[in-house]
């Protein structure tokens, strides 16, 4: 006997098992491209092999997955790789209906990189794999497919007869049923009925091909089931005229509650239940359809909850979803019924106002909105505060297409933010600028740190006693060629969100303590130097390490260091913070909390952390002599941290009768433009060797 060689014959095996496998199987490669895909693949999403094999598989199915190392990164924890990945996906078909899939994928190598191969399992797998527990559910499926009921329509007499199962499948029992066509019409609840009957007749007439529909259908219990009903002309006269016409009766009433869960979770926010992004856009572009035509405008309302990442962060994520629910519910109190109100996602809605004559209509809204977060949130017997930014723009004043429309709005709602949240901001032209401008300057501050572009100023901190220069604050500049000076304000946020003031840090540091190094051993061997870190900086894991090893490279004393850092760091409630914050304490340099008495900042940090020094905000500084209640606070604060063996530094001192308030008030150190501004290296020098040759009080000297 001849036999074919075995691995060829199992090559033609799999083949043939992965062309006709009865779900979709697909490899793409790392970029989303497909290799291969199986006919079932193109009949689960109704493209065409042409059309699937122009399309991104990541794009269609707008997949979780993200490769790393080898494997998949899993969605919500960022550390675990797996090498394979199970997700839910959902899609819109080619015939625009939203879709709902299963989706497995293995990572496996190929030619020199690796590729990706999904198996793809439609609805019906999905129902056959949710019931899997619930073997009684899935049983009554299996016998409702394979146990349709019949039916037999006479048309000349306008009668149906029916078999048994038809009648045991909505609860009747035989006699209960008329076999009447108009009876059996009234059965049909009264929003299909209409649908029904149309059907019928064009079938009839021979308008369309398929007699296929699906209607409610009264049960004996008054409650109504989902049918499928699927019939035949059988049977027609001399005149071509349907006699008789024969079907099928099906129970779909499971397939379409699943149906209606999958319609729901494509296109609404599982938390709040409010329109999600997909829908909201949707909403959007029907709603300037309409004002297109009627010349009327829209409002786009662009928020975002001021400060809810601190809420997450601190009381945890499901404080979080409830201050979300409770926002949506806010939301959509606050507005008509005709509007929409959508989570974009996070903490980012939407509110879609429609039909307006003017602008002006939109702002007692706005002012509305506002008003309804004024109200504390309560949850969980705690009371919130939480505010809202809004952001707003016009169809078609501002923007003739959605996606435009929807940027203005969010730069608006970016201005909102600047100009001090809890309020609202229209958008304008310059905001555009403005938003064009963080984009250029994300772009350049990719490289400007390899072009060597930044630098870095000293400002001098003096001691309240001897009125002598002790120290300095090492600030960042930024020179760019395209862009000019740009200033830290806009340029940090910037690289935080981007995360390249990770690096930016570390040359700020070991540009600072290398210069720090050079003073002490030349003109003042006691010279503090003071570095700014970003509480971004403490999300990177390996940071302490950035901090200890460039100190031991430098070889400076660590009790000639200090590290600034904002409440910002504190608010993250995370235990690492407290582990990192107390390893830089056992390395011994001086912990300062900055920019103290803005924000939420409490004194109880102070306790909770072991800081060295305290900063007051220059904005305290600017008050102390105009507000009686400020003074007093800043008095509060200073003997607080003395009591603590906590230092006090005021900065942005200004003016003269600034100094003499707080000197008076007992503050050690103080910074400001009174004393000098940030200078570069240079100048610094220059004020140090001038301060050790002739020591005389800083505030004498004509430094500006
Ligand atoms: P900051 O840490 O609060 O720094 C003090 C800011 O106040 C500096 O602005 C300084 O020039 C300014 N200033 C000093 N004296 C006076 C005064 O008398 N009046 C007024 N009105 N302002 C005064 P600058 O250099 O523009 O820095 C702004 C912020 O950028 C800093 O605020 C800090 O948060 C951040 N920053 C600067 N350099 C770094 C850095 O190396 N790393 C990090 N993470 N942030 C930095
Ligand atoms: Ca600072
Ligand atoms: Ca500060």
């Amino acid at each position: 006997m001849y036999l074919q060689n075995p691995i060829v014959k199992s090559e033609k095996l799999y083949k043939y098992l992965v062309e006709n496998a009865s779900f979709g199987v697909c490899i793409v490669d790392l970029a989303g491209q497909y290799i291969f895909f199986n006919e079932t693949l193109t009949v689960i999403t109704g493209y065409n092999a042409k059309e699937l094999s122009s399309m991104n598989h990541t794009q269609l199915f707008n997949t979780r997955y993200v490769v790393k190392n080898d494997g998949f990164q899993h969605p919500n924890q960022p550390d675990t790789i797996t090498p394979n990945f199970t997700e839910q996906v959902h899609y819109i078909r080619k015939n625009k209906t939203p879709d709902s899939l299963l989706m497995s994928s293995q990572l496996l190598p190929f030619e020199n990189s690796h590729c990706i191969v999904s198996t793809i399992h439609n609805n019906e797998e999905i129902t056959r794999i949710l019931s899997r527990n619930k073997n009684e559910h899935f049983n009554h499926i299996v016998k409702q497919v394979s146990n349709d009921g019949i039916w037999d329509w006479n048309i000349t007499k306008s009668t149906i007869d029916f078999d048994e199962r038809y009648y045991t499948m909505a609860g009747y029992s035989k006699g209960d049923l008329s076999n009447r066509v108009s009876q059996w019409y009234k059965k049909i609840h009264r929003n299909d009925v209409t649908s029904v009957i149309n059907h019928f007749k064009s079938y009839m007439a021979g308008e369309i091909d398929n007699y296929d529909i699906e209607f409610r259908f009264k049960r004996k219990d008054n409650s109504y089931m989902w049918i499928r009903q699927r019939g035949k002309i059988i049977e027609v006269d001399d005149n071509n005229k349907p006699i008789r016409f024969v079907g099928t009766h099906a129970d779909i009433d499971i397939q379409k509650e699943y149906e209606h869960e999958i319609i729901l979770q494509a296109h609404f926010d599982s938390l709040t239940f409010l329109p999600n992004r997909f829908l909201s856009l949707d909403r959007l572009s029907v709603t300037c359809e309409e004002a297109k035509r009627n010349n009327t405008l829209v409002g786009l309302l662009f928020l975002d909850l001021d400060d809810f990442k601190k809420i997450n962060d601190t009381l945890g994520h499901e404080t979080g979803d409830d201050v979300l629910i409770e926002a949506a519910e806010r939301l959509r109190s606050g507005v008509r019924n005709v509007d929409t109100v959508g989570r974009l996602g996070g903490d980012e809605f939407i509110v879609i106002l429609g039909g307006l004559n003017t602008a002006d209509e939109i702002q007692p809204i706005v002012e509305n909105l506002l008003k309804k977060f004024r109200k504390y949130f309560s949850i969980k017997n705690r009371e919130l505060k939480l505010t809202t930014s809004i952001g707003i723009a016009f169809y078609p004043t501002d923007a003739e297409d959605t996606s435009t429309l929807l940027r203005h709005a969010d730069s608006a709602m970016y201005d909102a933010k600047a100009n001090g949240r809890n309020t609202f901001s229209f958008y304008t032209k310059k905001m555009n600028t403005l938003a064009q401008r963080r984009l250029c300057i994300e772009e350049q501050l990719n490289e400007a740190l390899t072009r060597n572009e930044f630098s870095l100023a000293y400002q001098p901190k003096v001691d309240f006693s001897t009125q002598q220069i002790m120290g300095a604050e090492a600030l960042l500049r930024w020179y760019n060629p395209h862009l000019g000076i740009i200033t830290p304000d806009e340029f940090i946020p910037i690289a935080e969100h981007t995360g390249i003031i990770n690096q930016l840090g570390e040359f700020a540091l070991v540009e600072a303590l290398k210069q720090a190094k050079v003073w002490q051993n030349t003109i003042l061997s006691s010279f503090q130097i003071a570095i700014n870190l970003s509480p971004k900086q403490f999300r990177n894991p390996d940071f302490f390490n950035v901090i200890k090893a460039n100190i031991e490279a430098v070889g400076i004393s660590p009790q000639t260091v200090e590290l600034e850092i904002t409440e910002g760091v504190l608010l993250k409630g995370y235990n690492y913070i407290q582990d990192i914050l107390s390893n830089i304490n056992s390395l011994n340099v001086k912990l300062v909390m900055d920019d103290f008495g803005q924000g939420h900042s409490s004194l109880n940090y102070l306790r909770e952390y072991s800081f060295d020094v305290l900063k007051i905000d220059k904005d305290f500084i600017k008050q102390i002599n105009q507000s009686a209640k400020d003074k007093a606070l800043i008095h509060a604060m200073i003997s607080m941290s003395h009591a603590l063996g906590i230092k006090v530094i005021a900065e942005g001192i200004e003016e003269m009768e600034q100094w003499h308030a707080l000197k008076q008030l007992g503050c050690d150190y103080g910074q400001g433009y009174l004393l000098s501004k940030p200078i570069d290296n240079e100048a610094m020098t220059l004020m140090l060797k001038k301060q050790v040759s002739k020591p005389s009080s800083i505030l004498n000297s004509s430094i500006n």
